[in-house]
């Protein structure tokens, strides 16, 4: 799974699991210019796959 930072607009990977939970929010820092990305994540139990949105942190 991958994400798109909002401040260098370079893929970064992320991983999440379902494991953890279905809906999950929370923070991580880009790892190409350490600014902090807001992560929702939001599971698609048709598609089997998390919805991800990133806010600006
Ligand atoms: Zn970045």
């Amino acid at each position: 799974m991958e994400i798109k930072c909002h401040f260098c607009f370079e893929t970064i990977p992320l991983e999440i699991y379902v494991e953890e939970g279905e809906k999950q929010d929370f923070i991580v820092d880009c790892e190409v210019c350490c600014h902090p990305l807001h992560i929702i994540a939001e599971w698609n139990d048709e598609e089997e796959v998390f919805n991800i949105e990133v806010d600006a942190g």
